[in-house]
């Protein structure tokens, strides 16, 4: 058995466990992460980074490490499928808020999350290719059990010891399944994703989010997440192409798809702003994955255990908040550990804090998410071509529609500002 009482055992090394490491050094509380993968490998496609949570990385002092690999937008933009403009909301800093919305490649991210956790806990606190195997709230101390790979030999099982441990191990947890083993499968909510990226020209200002569609047709995502890609001036574009329907496949981050599924979607949806099809066609490589989310959870932490990020609370990817949500977890828990003496307390109040604020999340993005907006004005003009958008909806409820969704997921002007 090693390890160290006072340390906090992180189980899994993506977002949320790098985040959560950084959070905790930053307070001095001892932690390391093991990630169960050999060795880094993000999948290649962007994010998008919401204010609340870039005010957390940037607090981290990664600000300067970020800015020199993202694109700040400065606005987001609906149209309906046949070009028609429909909404434009500032973000971030434009939206008078003090931190920017960040659209970044995920590998780039990560980088800076690993660069910045080995270079301040030390390489010897991220381990990779060690596997939690499950874990186990020993009274006075936690205990993991992780199995280690190495090539053609038995993987190597070890006992390790901490404070608490707490599963960041994402969409699989095995942290979550050991405790609720009887959970059932992911919630298909009846629409399939194909994401990508393409190099391509910049497209109305080049720092703009583009949200174009609705279903039964289809839905566009697509913004900047790279400049200068090319010495042309051109970017890398990450999209998500959604469609309604009920053919899908089990979850999995790496899963590739096939353009032919999906073009035909999207085949006409040529716009003097943006060729959509062109820039499909063109994608570098196509993964595919189902819009699934679990039932928000009756607990998180049980003792010395406890969940954070997709492990906790996965959601579908309807308002760019899976990883902010997560990153705001990593604060909140790092400031209990950090300032409690008790860990178990510390982490029963990290559940009653983050735990219903993540389900609202959760059930807004089912029903409510930012783009609801385009449902709106879908359903009202029968999917047309309109005339007017104005006797479709007007400007409030558009505003209220936004507001209401940044309100719940903690990223609007007032919640960030504590202004009125
Ligand atoms: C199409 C799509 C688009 C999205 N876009 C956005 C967006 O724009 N903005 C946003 O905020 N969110 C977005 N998300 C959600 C976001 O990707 C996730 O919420 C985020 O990655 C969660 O971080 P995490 O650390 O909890 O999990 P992950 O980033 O998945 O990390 C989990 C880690 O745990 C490791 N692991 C797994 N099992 C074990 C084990 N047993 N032991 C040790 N390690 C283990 C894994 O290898 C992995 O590295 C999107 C999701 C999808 C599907």
């Amino acid at each position: 058995m090693t390890g160290e009482s006072d340390e906090v055992i992180i189980a899994g090394g993506g977002i949320g466990g790098l985040t959560l490491a950084l959070e905790l050094h930053r307070l001095g509380v001892p932690a390391k992460v093991f990630e169960s993968v050999a060795s880094p490998s993000p999948i290649g496609v962007g994010i998008t980074i919401l204010p609340h949570a870039t005010k957390i990385l940037y607090e981290l002092g990664l600000e300067d490490a970020l800015l020199r690999r993202c694109i700040v937008p400065t606005e987001s933009l609906y149209y309906n499928r046949f070009g028609q403009f429909v909404y434009r909301e500032p973000v971030g800093t434009s939206a008078g808020v003090r931190w920017p919305q960040l659209s970044i490649h995920r590998a780039d991210l990560y980088e800076v999350l690993l660069e910045a956790a080995v270079s301040r806990l030390g390489a010897d606190r991220v381990r990779f290719g060690t596997r939690l195997v499950s874990a186990h709230d020993a009274g006075s101390y936690a205990r993991g059990i992780f199995a280690t790979a190495s090539s053609g030999a038995d993987p190597t099982v070890e006992e390790l010891t901490g404070s608490v441990v707490v599963g960041c191990d994402g969409i699989h947890s095995t942290l979550r399944r050991q405790l609720y083993p009887s959970e059932g499968e992911p919630l298909y909510q009846g629409i399939n994703m194909w994401r990508g990226v393409t190099v391509w020209d910049p497209f109305l200002g080049g720092r703009a989010m583009l949200r174009v569609g609705w279903y039964p047709t289809g839905k566009l995502t697509i913004y900047p997440c790279r400049d200068g890609v090319d010495g042309q001036g051109r970017q890398l574009m990450n999209w998500i192409a959604a469609v309604e329907t009920p053919r899908h496949l089990d979850r999995d981050w790496g899963r590739q798809g096939r353009l032919e599924d999906f073009i035909d979607i999207f085949a006409d949806w040529k716009f003097d702003f943006l060729d959509v099809p062109g820039v499909l066609e063109s994608a570098e490589s196509i993964l595919e994955f189902p819009m699934v989310d679990q039932e928000p959870l009756p607990g998180w932490s049980f003792g010395r255990l406890t969940l954070l990020g997709d492990a906790a609370h996965p959601m579908v990817p309807r308002g760019s908040n899976g990883a902010g949500q997560a990153i705001v977890d990593c604060r909140a828990l790092a400031d209990l550990l950090a300032t409690g003496d008790d860990p178990v307390e510390a982490l029963r109040s990290y559940d009653e804090l983050r735990r219903p604020a993540t389900a609202n999340v959760v059930y807004r993005n089912r029903a409510n998410p930012p783009d609801a907006i385009l449902r709106e004005v879908c359903v009202r003009s029968g999917d047309r071509p309109f005339d007017s958008l104005d006797s479709l909806i007007s400007g409030e409820e558009l505003d209220a529609l936004c507001e209401g969704y940044k309100d719940v997921a903690g990223y609007s002007a007032k919640v960030l500002t504590g202004r009125d």
